[in-house]
């Protein structure tokens, strides 16, 4: 069982940690307290100059040590992963692991060709240049879905551009976070540089609203995200929140495919992912023969403990989210959904939070299913009759992450891709499609946030004129 603590600091409450697939207790992290949290803030303040004085090459170094140490150290992480989040062991924390360390290089690597301008003057014997600054102390408040690699791509751009950082892992899953900051302390940063802080929403808070912290990066759901945003003020923030995804299959699709990618895209980590297949629009004419299908390929779901080889989809990670995906299902029993396969927890167990692969059909888009993000197992189906339809179904959403169409015609997919309001969109490929390098984040207008989680997101650019003309020789 692991047992954590800040660092020479005296705690009185705690976390204990249980594993979603056992029951059993993991570890242990003491909750930081106000106190404690004002002085991390202090320790990373007092590094970030150090961080700021070596060459982005050194800082690259540093990244690269710690993604040597996190491959080496795969096969543990990825298991104490699996068991505290929930998801399949070999199928999925292996992937994540992997991908924590493809962040850490590829912000190590990026950063050295960050280049900027050299800007034409208006007047003669001026050089005009920009440059970019980190923005200083970077507070990153993060999920539970990812809680290896979200933080990973927060961090690894953050530090890369010389920002001293502060991690604020979910209270769910506190181990993760505790051992990448760790793992990063060990790789050889300054003291104090990157920090971590255990709690739940106060201890959020607190360092939000810390005037020692200079700027936040936020993944979490979209309440949080605004609450976060009123708190901060005028402080930089990169927020990158909830999603509700919609897979649109036209009938002139490969249907097949489209199958297998909305349940896919529903299955994967138990559907708590922001990129989750939330809402599958499909043409009316061509329902029943992709219900169909669907149907096939949600009974090769295997619900299981996530350490076996042969479970592709584990627990539900705490109880909140199950109990959203109760009400979810029940409130579209009441409007006239028809569950065709799922919707309950299932039995035999060792905790309540395994939930059956769900398939509801003639889901109406006054639904909580359709109109909020669920987080879980569930496909829900919902026909249109025109393209005009579809886009205005797709669109009606306070959330716009990532969208998916699947259709043959290279006319109707570029009106699909120009028309749907998300960050990114997929065409014949899952919603839950996703590589670290490409630009990722909400549409405008939307509740899912902005910052598109790039380096440039974690710097500030300035721009500096020197006159040369009027420059006196020695
Ligand atoms: P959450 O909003 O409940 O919590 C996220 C983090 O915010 C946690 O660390 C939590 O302790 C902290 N927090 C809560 N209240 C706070 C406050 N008032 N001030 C400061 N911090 C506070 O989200 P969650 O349930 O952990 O994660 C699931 C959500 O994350 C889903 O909505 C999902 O779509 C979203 N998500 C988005 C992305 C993305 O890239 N857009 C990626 C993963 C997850």
């Amino acid at each position: 069982m692991r047992q954590s603590k800040v660092a020479g600091m005296a705690t009185t409450a705690s976390i204990q940690v249980r594993s979603p697939a056992t029951g059993e207790e993991l570890g242990e992290v003491p909750i930081t307290s106000p106190g404690e949290i004002d002085a991390v803030v202090r320790a990373a303040r007092a590094a970030q100059p150090l961080l700021e004085e070596m060459t982005v090459h050194e800082r690259a170094a540093l990244l690269h040590r710690a993604a040597d140490i996190i491959h080496e150290r795969s096969d543990d992480l990825s298991r104490e992963l699996a068991l505290e989040q929930g998801k399949p062991w070999r199928s999925e924390a292996v992937e994540e692991i992997e991908e924590t360390v493809g962040n850490l290089r590829m912000a190590a690597e990026d950063v050295k060709r960050m280049d900027t301008a050299v800007i034409p003057s208006e007047r003669r014997g001026k050089v005009v240049f920009t440059f970019r600054k980190p923005n200083g102390v970077f507070a990153m408040i993060t999920p539970w879905n990812f809680p290896m690699m979200i933080p990973s791509e927060l961090i690894a751009p953050a530090l890369a551009t010389g920002n001293a950082v502060i991690l604020k892992p979910s209270e769910f899953t506190p181990l993760s976070g505790q051992s990448l900051v760790e793992i990063l302390e060990e790789a050889g940063l300054p003291a104090g540089a990157i920090g971590v802080v255990h709690g739940a929403r106060e201890a959020g808070e607190t360092l939000v609203t810390h005037p020692g912290v200079d700027a936040i990066g936020f993944v979490g759901s979209h309440g949080t995200g605004e609450a976060i945003v009123r708190a901060a003020g005028m402080k930089r923030t990169l927020i990158e929140a909830s999603g509700n995804g919609p897979q649109i299959v036209l009938a002139d699709a490969d249907l097949a495919a489209a199958a297998s990618a909305a349940v896919e895209g529903a299955a994967y980590l138990a559907g708590q992912v922001c990129v989750a297949t939330e809402r599958v629009l499909v043409e009316e004419r061509v329902h029943d023969a992709f219900v169909e299908l669907v149907l096939e390929r949600a009974g090769e779901v295997v619900l299981g403990h996530p350490l076996e080889d042969t479970t592709t989809m584990g627990p539900l990670n705490n109880e909140p989210v199950a109990a959203k995906m109760d009400r979810h299902v029940a409130d579209a029993g009441e409007r006239g959904a028809r569950v065709l396969v799922g919707g309950r927890r299932a039995d035999g167990f060792p905790t309540d939070l395994y939930y059956e692969m769900t398939v509801v059909d003639s889901v109406s888009p006054e639904t909580l299913l359709f109109r909020e993000e669920s987080f879980g197992p569930v496909l829900p189906i919902t026909t249109f009759a025109s393209d005009d339809e579809a886009i205005a179904l797709a669109n009606d959403s306070h959330l716009g992450l990532q969208a998916a169409v699947f259709t043959s015609s290279l006319r109707r997919a570029f009106r699909f891709i120009h028309e749907i309001r998300a960050g990114s969109i997929q065409v014949n490929e899952t919603t839950g499609y996703w590589e670290g390098r490409p630009p990722f984040g909400g549409a405008a207008g939307t509740k899912t946030g902005w910052g598109r989680i790039q380096l440039e997101d974690f710097t500030d650019l300035r721009t500096a004129t020197i006159d040369y003309l009027n420059t006196p020789e020695e």
